[in-house]
């Protein structure tokens, strides 16, 4: 292993090496290669962890899996695997969720850095806090398709994984596009998994039928029979079935239509846990769909066609016949070769017909703003699947982030960025001018965190509080909320103390505009002030959150008629960047305008105008001319240094800033 080899690391860097102990948190598409650099580089002492077991669709990318190894612990056969490239290396692995309270600030302490290579969110910001509290040096990875980043981030010196808001999610559990869909963009992508298993190239990882594994219907008996009893026989589960289903049915439009949207529907129902805390779905039938949607035009008017929001009997109707023409259009392709199959295209009418009337249809039945067939096709373009050259690439920069650590040189850790094709100096990856330091307002890392939530306290209960705001929104685990001045704890993180209060609304408790909550977890070793803003609750789900946290009270103001130049409220770093760090077997969704403006960034005949709204006069340290001294000596070789930090600054997200902070 090249550390034990004199000569190719300088002797400060050997022995951190040999000396240091690591903990890599997720075992994934990242954290494969992250592990497999560790142990080749001679890293000695390595701990591991990841919840997930091995997924057949996995294997594409997770190179330290084979198919012997599905439904096998990730992060124990990552161990089995790596330990065969350097079985000197010791390495523990543990099969196991990094938020559990077994992981508290002295597990974190143990090790001389931590690197974090995460599918979710939340498990960041958590990983995030936890680093901060044990002030241990965490290196931060994500990729989104040929997009990546790494960044340092370490209490005092930089800005934190939740500086700044971020874009909304754009990756989604399986779970929640197969079961619980929340906004458009999950109706969305399920409808365009649709397309697939029925027309496209099938693909394990884009099932549309309720997926009985998901974490929060364990123990659903109810769901399980259902499952049993009724699976098979409807075709609800068999992976690979639908398209067989389909055609053995001659893709009739109403018995598809019954299945999709009436029997899976029904199926999903009966898995109870699902809706215990969520507005459970309305199945529908075909013969009796409604004409009439709230803000949603039934004319058929040709020429508005893309701008309307159908009706649902409007969104049938499309269905029957995008449904017919692409069955005629897949049989004319197999003719000529019986295997082909359609690859969907935006820009093909009834592919995007499909698409639409499927995802307003699953939209309407969950409770969700429906949404035109131009904002749809928007939306339904920009979704890539994840890239292992990507994940490889980043693992490599994060290997030579941890060695910039181990030798005190922290400040060389600037934040990198991987971009899908070469700015003007032919660079794919640029890093930032110099590390970003924290946010002062940051409601995680500043000194004492203090965030505003906007909400309708005459609707709220203190369950909804404590579950959608404090655990879903800002990743707490088990908080403790005392209401300031009245000394009155309206939640309490230990059992039995405060539950006759869940069902409570808000202003029952005293809760009210101005009010100021005092909010504590002592796993995260985090306190926080919320002061709290009155707002109505918006009527339909999806177009505007329920609640809204931000830093400032400025930031409630509404973003969409504010000059592009707010959009500075956009950091430059990956913190506020679109391509919010993401990996594996998660969909993304970017933005349309994104490449075009990674592109054309310093197009000198682009119009002034446009330029500015991509370097925005936004909260940046100065830029120093002079190059960080590099006591590294790969460094300049993988990392190339740019003049010019524009070339990486924000990605304008002009249709999502409103929802930042959902
Ligand atoms: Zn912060």
């Amino acid at each position: 292993m090249a550390a034990s080899i004199k000569g190719v690391f300088n002797d400060e860097l050997q022995n951190a090496i040999l000396n240091s102990k690591i903990l890599v948190v997720g075992a994934g598409g990242i954290g494969c290669e992250i592990l497999k650099n560790l142990v080749m580089t001679g890293f000695k002492d390595i701990e591991i962890i990841d919840l997930d077991t091995i997924d057949v669709s996995n294997l594409n990318r997770q190179f330290l899996f084979q198919k012997q190894h599905v439904g096998k612990s990730k992060s124990a056969v990552a161990r089995e695997t790596a330990l065969t490239f350097n079985p000197d290396a010791k390495i523990t692995a543990y099969h196991d969720s990094i938020t559990s309270s077994d992981y508290g600030l002295n597990f974190f302490k143990k090790f001389s850095l931590v690197m974090g290579a995460l599918d979710n969110r939340a498990a960041r910001n958590h990983v995030n806090r936890m680093c901060l509290a044990a002030d241990i040096p965490l290196i931060e990875s994500g990729t989104a398709g040929y997009n990546g980043q790494v960044e340092l981030i370490k209490k005092g010196l930089s800005q934190c994984y939740e500086c700044f808001p971020k874009p909304p999610q754009k990756t989604f559990p399986g779970c929640t596009i197969r079961n619980t869909p929340s906004e458009p963009i999950h109706c969305i992508v399920w409808s365009k998994h649709l397309f697939n298993q029925l027309f496209g190239e099938e693909d394990p990882d884009q099932d549309v039928s309720p997926d009985t594994a998901d974490p929060e219907a364990a123990g659903d008996k109810a769901g399980e029979e259902a499952l049993n009893s009724n699976a098979n026989e409807k075709g609800n589960v068999e992976r690979v079935s639908t398209r067989l289903w389909a055609h053995s049915n001659g893709y009739d439009p109403e018995k598809l239509f019954a299945k999709l949207f009436h029997d899976d529907i029904k199926y999903l129902l009966s898995m109870d846990n699902l809706w215990k805390k969520r507005t459970p779905p309305t199945p529908l039938d075909w013969k009796n769909l409604p004409d009439e949607v709230a803000g949603c035009s039934k004319d058929t008017d040709e020429r508005l066609k893309d701008q309307q929001r159908w009706s649902i009997a409007k969104c049938a109707l499309i269905f029957g016949k995008a449904l017919e023409n692409l069955k005629n259009k897949l049989e004319e392709l197999r003719k000529k070769s019986p295997n082909d199959h359609l690859v969907w295209d935006k820009d093909d009418q009834d592919a995007m017909d499909f698409v639409a009337a499927c995802a307003n249809i699953r939209a309407y039945i969950f409770g969700i703003a429906q949404k035109s067939r131009f904002d749809i096709k928007s939306m339904a373009g920009n979704i890539i699947p994840a890239i292992a050259t990507t994940n490889a690439i980043i693992a490599g920069v994060v290997i030579l982030h941890a060695f910039r650590i181990l030798t005190g040189n922290l400040k060389a850790c600037k934040s990198v960025y991987l971009r899908p094709r070469p700015n003007h100096r032919n660079q794919f990856l640029v890093p930032e001018r110099e590390v970003n330091p924290p946010n002062p307002k940051c409601y995680v890392c500043a000194p004492t965190p203090t965030a505003v939530l906007a909400l309708d306290t005459t609707k709220m209960t203190i369950a909804e509080l404590n579950d959608s705001v404090l655990k879903e929104r800002l990743n707490m685990i088990a908080p403790d909320v005392m209401i300031d001045g009245l000394g009155k704890i309206i939640i309490s993180s230990e059992e039995g103390e405060t539950e006759e209060n869940n069902d409570k609304i808000l202003e029952e408790l005293g809760v009210k505009n101005g009010s100021i909550l005092k909010v504590d977890d002592f796993q995260q070793n985090y306190s926080l002030t919320v002061n709290i803003v009155h707002r109505d609750k918006p009527a339909v789900r999806g177009d505007v959150p329920d609640f809204l946290v931000v830093a400032d009270e400025q930031d409630l103001k509404p973003k969409e008629e504010e000059e592009p130049k707010k959009d500075n409220q956009v950091p430059s770093t990956s913190n506020g960047q679109v391509t919010d760090i993401i990996d594996d077997d998660l969909l993304e969704i970017i933005p349309d305008d994104d490449d075009e403006l990674m592109e054309v960034v310093d197009e000198e005949e682009l119009p002034a105008k446009k330029r500015k709204t991509v370097s925005p006069g936004r909260e940046v340290p100065l830029i120093k001319k002079r190059k960080t001294d590099r006591q590294v000596s790969d460094d300049g070789d993988d990392c190339c240094v740019i003049e010019d930090t524009n070339e990486v600054t924000c990605i304008p997200q002009k249709n999502s800033l409103k929802r930042v902070h959902s």
